[in-house]
């Protein structure tokens, strides 16, 4: 059977059931006085589907307020679509697949698409390496800094560091306008546990980590060393294929991605390498994580930069 038979994928008041269900599981809730008691659906004909009035406040309200939802004209039922084909591809799915996929506009679609990758960011600030455990830090580098001119060192281009916690398999991404010791400092100190045991390569900007946690290990792999000689578990092999999956994503459908949008690709990435299968998420789970993200992440056409 396919994934997408399932009646909120089609049917608009089972779409509107399985939202509410995972927004409010004890039942609705006014977003206006915050009220569950004096609570009725309307009915009638013309009333539309999921919505409730509060007789407390006297306001009328649906599952949507508040959420990436707002405000939003498409059906319920193809925003549970477009959750489910953005949390199950791996490597991404672009606003023109989504727009063709699922028959509405390019600009609904991009709309759509950056709302939902809002939704993936994750509100989970707790810090990594606990318990001694092992931070793989890394940098990498795509497409272009705006209004920089072209150079032989790659200086022009888009920044962004990664932190791979080892022991829970999270990953945790910035852009960044440098990548020097200070915001190296500022990333460490502010995402890692004192006890915490990083692991990078001999770059440069690493070299005053130990300020921030009790211990650095490092691999040069200008060197061509790959696994530290003195112990094994000093590698950033897991950082690389974090890399390597956003990488062949931002090739192969995203390819035009601003420097204002990036921090948005980079937590669609995060949550999907995060929440992944070999942690234990599967496809249908995982779009399940990305719904429960929806509510207080409303994005306007302002803060979208559209
Ligand atoms: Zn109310």
């Amino acid at each position: 059977m396919s994934a997408l038979s399932a009646p909120h994928f089609h049917n608009e008041q089972a779409a509107y059931d399985y939202v509410e269900a995972r927004i409010w599981p004890n039942g609705p809730v006014c977003p206006k006085c915050g009220g569950v008691e004096r609570i009725g659906l309307m009915g009638g004909k013309s009333t539309r589907i999921g919505l409730y009035k509060c007789y407390q406040c006297r306001s009328p309200f649906t599952v949507k307020i508040g959420t990436i939802f707002e405000a939003s004209h498409v059906p319920m039922r193809l925003w549970l679509q477009a959750i489910y084909l953005i949390a199950s591809s791996k490597k991404g799915f672009s606003s023109n697949q989504l727009h063709r996929t699922l028959g509405v506009t390019l600009k609904t679609a991009w709309f759509m698409s950056h709302r939902i990758r809002e939704a993936m960011r994750s509100g989970d600030l707790s810090p990594f390496g606990a318990e001694g455990g092992v931070v793989e830090a890394d940098e990498t580098y795509i497409g272009r800094e705006p209004n920089t001119p072209v150079t032989r060192g790659g200086s022009h281009k888009m920044k962004v560091v990664s932190l791979i916690d080892r022991d829970t398999g999270r990953a945790r991404s910035f852009v960044v306008d440098n990548v020097n010791v200070k915001t190296i400092g500022q990333i460490v100190a502010g995402n890692m546990v004192r006890e915490a045991r990083l692991v990078t390569d001999e770059g440069s900007w690493y070299r005053r980590a130990l300020e921030h946690v009790d211990a650095h290990g490092t691999v040069n792999h200008g060197k061509g060393e790959y696994v530290s000689r003195f112990d094994p578990a000093i590698h950033t092999n897991t950082v690389e294929g974090f890399f390597s999956i956003f990488k062949r994503g931002m090739k192969g459908v995203y390819q035009h991605c601003g420097k204002r949008h990036l921090h948005r690709y980079m937590a669609e990435f995060d949550f999907r390498y995060t929440e992944r299968q070999a942690n234990g998420v599967d496809d249908a789970a995982r779009a399940d994580l990305l719904l429960a993200g929806i509510v207080g992440k409303r994005l306007t056409y302002e803060t979208a930069g559209a």
